[in-house]
């Protein structure tokens, strides 16, 4: 741990040259100029991207992917880990794990593996069945007496059934410690209906996540309350994009989660630094790399059961086996 740091703004000046070729468009960045200056972050920088941005597809995992490369030239030039670039409260980070929609008896495996590995989180991927989702929570909770739980229907509920789902568990004496996505991204009213049962009647928290897909919708979730907390994943809004929820959700009063789509080491690495550097997010769902059969990245950040730790080598600090790569 360190100190924290105050927030700080960075410049950006670059040359960009876009090559079109058969395979589509690749991005030659020539130079990059990174110049630190402690301020407060006000995204003025974030102009200094506007023309790069302009020639991005507006497609979430190609602009993230372009932003963190920029980044992490950026803290490489300089010397400094993207953990310390991003704020520097924190080196660390803990994450949840998630437990895939599978019958009770492969759950509750799962449950036992990762209650030795030391996880204290798991994440429940329900939705499809609702009595079906019960049975499998019975039998994580038998493995795992101990164990926190984040439900995430991924959209899979009508509110009423989603709050049939939060009454069952009253009666089971289960509280999850948030119920992730209950409805439709679109059921904006099913949202806010599930979310003020949830907190008022059983003391749950809702998190917003595919139904938050950008700055506006942010700004929805927040002036209409309709959410608790706003899951951010870097190949859905970009880097910059993260920021800018986050900049916007931080005085809202909401919590923050952070998570990811199916990605290695290298993408949730980049993730992961800047949750342990920003230190805002109360939920840490990082965990597909350890869900991977085959990790293509060496270095980056250490893992210990749900510890994530980062040390001070420049920038990200892992890099890809590139041999291992199907082109
Ligand atoms: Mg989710």
């Amino acid at each position: 741990m360190v100190s924290p740091n105050p927030r700080f703004a960075f410049e950006l000046e670059c040359s960009i040259d876009i090559v079109e070729t058969s395979l589509g468009v690749h991005f030659h960045c020539w130079s990059v100029d990174w110049k630190l200056r402690p301020r407060i972050m006000d995204f003025f920088w974030l102009h200094h991207f506007k023309c790069l941005m302009e020639l991005i597809p507006r497609i979430g995992t190609q602009r993230a992917g372009v932003e963190m490369a920029l980044i992490d030239a950026a803290a490489n030039s300089i010397g400094i880990p993207l953990w310390r670039l991003f704020g520097g409260v924190s080196n660390a980070i803990s994450t949840d794990i998630t437990i895939p929609i599978v019958s009770p008896m492969e759950a509750s495996e799962l449950a036992s593996k990762y209650r030795k590995q030391g996880f204290k989180t798991l994440k429940l991927k329900v939705g499809k069945n609702l009595n079906g989702d019960i049975e499998v929570l019975q039998s994580i909770r038998a493995a795992h007496p101990d164990c926190l739980f984040i439900l995430d229907a991924n959209e899979g509920y009508t509110a009423n059934e989603a709050i049939k789902v939060l009454e069952k568990l009253h009666e089971m004496d289960v509280t999850p410690v948030l119920f992730e996505q209950p409805v439709h991204r679109d059921d904006w009213e099913g949202l806010g209906h599930v979310s003020q049962i949830a907190k008022d009647k059983y003391g749950v928290s809702v998190a917003a996540d595919e139904s938050c897909r950008s700055l506006v919708d942010a700004k929805k979730i927040v002036q209409e309350s309709l959410a608790d907390v706003i899951n951010i994943k870097l190949a859905k809004v970009g880097v910059l994009g993260a920021l800018e929820i986050i900049d916007l959700v931080r005085p809202s009063g909401l919590n923050l989660m952070i998570g990811g789509m199916v990605e290695t080491r290298l993408a949730m690495g980049f993730a992961g630094h800047l949750a342990a550097g920003l230190g805002c997010f109360k939920f840490i769902d990082l965990d597909t790399p350890l869900l991977l059969a085959e990790d293509p990245v060496f270095g980056g950040y250490e893992a210990s059961g749900p510890d994530y730790s980062f040390s001070n080598a420049r920038g990200h600090g892992g890099f890809l086996h590139w041999e291992n790569i199907a082109w």
